[in-house]
């Protein structure tokens, strides 16, 4: 019996075209400007140094942080001002008509971009687990504790304490 002919081959499909990145974009306040990375972004981490925080105002930062070639400004580019920190070696990036932080390049990691996490309404595809100069946490800071509405003030909440009042632990019997 001779060999069963092997069926022939489908043509094969045209190759497929490289299939677009996915990406993900931010905006800031006044919608001026917009940047776009791929998705997901490569890691985000939150900021804790005085120049971070400093820069955005807040107790701290927290960045999506992206190869540099995977961040595109894709409107309002000429609204990006740029503020260079000579001291730490970083470039920071900024609306000039909202003021809101864009982008902070570090000297000593060329090849990255770090964008604020704030900028992303939707996912970026990565948690922010990371910690940078933790040490310098500030003791204002909110951390999430449990908070109640503030009666009389609608739409002000109120962190609720967990120890009980000092009066109530007998501190001040009289
Ligand atoms: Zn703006």
């Amino acid at each position: 019996m001779p060999a069963k002919a092997k069926p022939p081959k489908p043509a094969s499909p045209p190759k497929a075209r490289m299939k677009a990145a996915e990406t993900v974009s931010g905006a800031c306040l006044c919608g001026g400007v917009v940047i776009e990375i791929d998705f997901p972004a490569f890691w985000a981490w939150h900021d804790h140094s005085e120049a971070s925080r400093r820069a955005h105002g807040a107790a701290y930062a927290t960045y999506a942080g992206c190869w540099k070639s995977k961040v595109r400004v894709v409107r309002g580019k000429t609204l990006v001002a740029t503020f260079e920190d000579a001291e730490r070696n970083h470039v920071r990036s900024f609306c000039s008509r909202c003021g809101t932080p864009l982008m902070l390049a570090r000297g000593g990691s060329p090849k990255w971009l770090n964008v604020p996490r704030a900028l992303f309404a939707g996912r970026i595809g990565r948690e922010a687990k990371y910690h940078l100069a933790i040490g310098e946490l500030q003791d204002w800071a909110y951390l999430g504790a449990p908070v109640g509405p503030l009666k009389g003030y609608p739409g002000v909440s109120i962190e609720k304490t967990r120890k009980p009042s000092r009066a109530k632990a007998g501190l001040f019997e009289p």
